[in-house]
């Protein structure tokens, strides 16, 4: 019994000339998330990406859809029956390979697609033939044709006869790497990771930076932070993920800046540092996890503030969504558990009792001016080490 997988992508369809450039960087990513799996060949036609399996009978059908189901680019997955193009051989074999779906079902119909029109049976005549051979097996079940249980699909397409049992959803979104790439500013908390799906899910490459203040941060801060890189990876794709030595920078401003402008002054410096190793990857924007108002230095003027002390696009996708939404796409992610483990992030290590709200964009440039931090921000990025997750 040969199988596949059939993938549809949803909005690359509409990339008009683009298409063929934009297929090709999603057949990329499928390959590279089920290299581990076995031998495929992927082929892509009629807007349609073939996944086929060497081995049929050893390969892990389950484990491979709900990896593809992470892969931004793609509507829908659905797992397949190959037959040869004959009418035969589709009467033959539809009732027993959609047998799982059928038996928990009252209702059913089936649905078929002709994109060969030199089969010699038109799209309605397949589908009412088809039908018959599976209520023959099947006699309790009714056809239904506007709201049934299950949906059968029988395709006839260039290289082969299709039979399935129905349509998984996919990601959705723009292959990653479509859009570029950018590089993400991730804490340990709940929204940056967040973030980084979100842009991931409209095309963007990531690389990962991540700022340290030992001792005053431990270890497991900076390994929780790695696990959340982990665990978005099956949605990213690899993340080459930095990291940055900042308590030289924190103390420096602890001792020589107003204290009410220590976490503006602080997120600005992180901006700087962020550019300085985007740009040297050639990396043209940077992701935060801010939402407006969320905290004070996510305000208006605040976001102002960090927005200047860079020449790059800054995207922050969770700009105007809820605490409570961020957190409900962080559980479906399933970074949540990890990011409220309780550790120390640089960010909390020396809050100031009453920080600015509303900081004018003049006096924290002053305050930055008054302490000459250029070499340390230099010895920052010199001492910054990064490797590949995973
Ligand atoms: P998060 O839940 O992502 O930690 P937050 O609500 O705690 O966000 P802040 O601590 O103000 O907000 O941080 C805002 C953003 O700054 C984060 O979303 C992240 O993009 C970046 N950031 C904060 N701390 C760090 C850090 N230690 N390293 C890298 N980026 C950081
Ligand atoms: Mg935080």
């Amino acid at each position: 019994m040969k199988e596949l997988i059939l993938i549809k992508n949803g909005e690359i369809a509409l990339k008009g000339l683009n298409r063929s450039h934009f297929e090709e960087i999603l057949v990329r990513n499928i390959k590279w998330r089920l290299r581990d799996l076995g031998k495929t060949t992927v082929k892509r036609a009629q807007s349609t990406i073939y996944i086929e399996p060497e081995d049929c009978d050893f390969y892990d059908f389950d484990e491979a859809i709900d990896r593809l189901q992470k892969i931004f680019g793609i509507v829908m997955i659905s797992r397949a029956l190959v037959l040869e193009k004959s009418m035969d051989a589709i009467l033959e074999h539809i009732a027993d390979y959609c047998a799982d779906e059928l038996q928990g079902a009252k209702t059913f119909k089936v649905v078929a697609k002709r994109s060969d029109k030199r089969f010699p049976l038109t799209s309605p005549e397949i589908a009412a033939e088809a039908g018959g051979a599976i209520l023959r097996r099947f006699p309790r079940l009714k056809v239904d044709v506007r709201n049934p249980d299950v949906t059968i699909m029988v395709e006839i397409r260039d290289f082969g006869a299709y039979i399935h049992g129905g349509q998984l959803p996919g990601a959705g979104g723009m292959p990653v790497s479509s859009s570029g790439q950018a590089l993400l500013l991730i804490s340990g908390g709940i929204d940056s990771p967040v973030a980084a799906y979100m842009m991931a899910k409209r095309g963007l490459q990531l690389n990962a930076i991540h700022f340290v203040s030992p001792p005053y941060t431990s270890d497991r801060a900076l390994e929780k932070v790695e696990t959340l890189c982990e665990k978005l990876a099956p949605y990213t794709g690899r993340i080459k993920f930095y990291c940055v030595p900042f308590t030289e920078i924190q103390e420096a401003l602890r001792e020589h800046c107003p204290e009410e402008l220590f976490t503006i002054l602080m997120r600005r410096l992180m901006m700087k540092i962020a550019t300085r190793i985007a740009e040297n990857d050639e990396i043209e924007a940077l992701v935060t996890g801010e939402s407006l108002a969320q905290v004070a230095s996510q305000t208006l003027q605040a976001l102002h503030c960090t927005d200047t002390a860079t020449d790059l696009v800054v995207l922050r996708p969770l700009i105007g969504m809820d605490k409570s939404e961020i957190i409900h796409i962080s559980k479906e992610i399933g970074t949540f558990e990890t990011s409220i483990l309780p550790y120390e992030d640089c960010c909390t290590v020396f809050t100031p009792r009453h920080p600015r709200t509303k900081p004018k964009l003049k006096y924290v440039v002053k305050a930055e001016q008054d302490y000459d931090f250029g070499p340390l921000l230099d010895k920052a990025v010199a001492e910054t080490t990064w490797k590949m997750i995973p």
